[in-house]
C-alpha cells in the first residue's frame, strides 16, 4: 500500500516536472518560476483525475440503472383461487396480482440443497487398465 502510494506519487511529480521544464525551457523561466509551474501542474493533474473519475463513477451507475433487470417466465398458482398465472419474475419482485381475481399474491421462494452426484456416464465406463 505505501510503495504504490509513493510510485504514484513519484509519477505525479515526474510528470508534473516534466510539463514544468518544458515550459521552462521555451519561456525562459528561472528555477522559481519551474517549482510554480511544478505545483501547477500537481494540481491540474490531480483535478483532472478527480473529474475523470467522477465521470467513470457517474457513467457506471448510469449503466446500472438502465439495465433492465433479467426475468424468468414462470408459471405461479394464485394463493386465494388456485388459478395458474404466467409472470416474468425478476429476483426484485416479491408479489403479483392474480389475472383472474385481482387479488395481490406475495411470492415466497424455496432453495434446496442436494448433495453432489457422479454423472451415470462416469460409472458407466470403466476406466481400462493399461496393458504393458
Ligand atoms: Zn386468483
Amino acid at each position: 500500500m505505501f510503495k504504490e502510494i509513493l510510485s504514484a506519487l513519484s509519477k505525479l511529480l515526474t510528470v508534473s516536472a516534466a510539463i514544468s521544464a518544458s515550459f521552462a525551457l521555451f519561456l525562459d523561466w528561472d528555477i522559481s518560476k519551474f517549482f510554480i509551474g511544478m505545483g501547477v501542474a500537481t494540481i491540474l493533474q490531480l483535478a483532472i483525475k478527480w473529474y475523470i473519475d467522477r465521470v467513470r463513477e457517474a457513467s457506471i451507475t448510469t449503466l446500472a440503472e438502465e439495465m433492465p433487470a433479467p426475468t424468468v417466465k414462470m408459471q405461479i398458482e394464485c394463493a386465494f383461487c388456485k388459478s395458474p398465472n404466467v409472470i416474468d419474475y425478476n429476483l426484485t419482485q416479491d408479489e403479483f396480482e392474480c389475472e383472474n381475481c385481482h387479488n395481490v399474491n406475495s411470492i415466497y421462494g424455496k432453495f434446496f440443497a442436494a448433495r453432489k452426484a457422479v454423472p451415470l456416464d462416469a460409472m458407466l465406463t470403466p476406466e481400462v487398465p493399461e496393458v504393458t
